[in-house]
């Protein structure tokens, strides 16, 4: 059984799978970044208490709503975690961009997160085939969103906490996961029944790779948001949404795919963090 980081750059890496759309032969994303994180630690369990406890799940309990009929304890459980970068070529395109998301972006939203999708489900089975249980949270049937308390829009299970608690990075200003890719990013996991060594986390803080909460400076995010979303108080979760279903949602719709889809993104490019971690030396 190869490392499950070596199944994953691999199956990326074939342009079948990473595509920007059907058929063609650019990438959707470049080189993943990966990071495990063991399904036993108690960072999970800080995050379920304070997102939400009585909706969002642990590692455990997103396995146990996939194999209802298996008693499986966390320590038996490891969370595998990826980030996918965008590319080159899309964070060029959206860096042009003032108001509306460009229509590289909006297939790497589109095309892009059914790659993503694809992924889970390769990660799945490559697991299953193994032997090995393994399950999506995102994609489980009990999977929903949902409204905490303290920070409004949810879900069951957020990728970007999942890669947080696995190395991959902290939160920046605009509520965006800053990694070593930067933050124009999109991110998966999948947990399985396997005790895998975890990825040390470089950081003590949630937000310690971003430069407005280290040193008061930046705000880059914020001047780029035409939606005025995002302030020195964070990400307004409501005003990002309003603006997304009013203007940029229909705007795809019309003026690039044919359909509705939830392009901006905007926040994530021509920044210091768009594509590295500004806080490394
Ligand atoms: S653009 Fe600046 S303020 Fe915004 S998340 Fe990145 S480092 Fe933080
Ligand atoms: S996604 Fe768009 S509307 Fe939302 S915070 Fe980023 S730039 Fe603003």
């Amino acid at each position: 059984m190869k490392s499950i980081e070596s199944f994953i750059y691999q199956w990326m890496s074939e342009r079948g799978n990473n595509c920007i759309e059907p058929g063609s032969d650019k990438p959707a994303f470049d080189q993943p970044l990966v990071g495990i994180a063991a399904g036993s630690d108690r960072l999970f369990d800080f995050i379920k208490n304070d997102i939400g406890s009585d909706f969002y799940w642990s590692p455990s309990e997103a396995f146990a709503a996939a194999f209802p009929d298996t008693r499986t304890r966390p320590e038996q459980l490891s969370v595998i975690s990826w980030i996918l970068p965008q590319t080159e070529e899309t964070r060029l395109a959206h860096r042009k961009q003032k108001t509306m998301p460009s229509i590289e972006w909006s297939k790497a939203r589109h095309f892009g997160e059914m790659v993503n999708e694809n992924l889970r489900r390769a990660v799945v089975e490559y697991f299953m085939q193994n032997g090995i249980k393994a399950c999506a949270p995102t994609l489980l049937p009990q999977w929903q969103r949902n409204i905490s308390k303290s920070y409004g829009f949810a879900s069951s299970w957020s990728e970007r906490h999942t890669a947080h608690v696995a190395g991959l990075g902290t939160f920046g200003l605009s509520d965006g996961l800053i990694t070593a890719a930067g933050k124009a990013i999109r991110a998966g996991s999948v947990i399985a029944s396997i005790k895998l060594s975890p990825t040390p986390r470089e950081y003590t803080r949630h937000t310690q790779w971003c430069l407005f909460y280290t040193s008061g400076s930046c705000l880059a995010c914020a001047r780029r948001c035409p939606a005025g979303a995002i302030t020195k108080d964070g990400h307004d979760k409501e005003k990002c949404k309003e603006y997304i279903r009013q203007t940029t949602r229909p705007y795809v719709e019309q003026k690039q795919l044919g359909w509705p889809v939830n392009s901006c993104g905007l926040c994530q490019t021509k920044i210091p963090c768009e594509n590295r971690n500004p806080y490394a030396k």
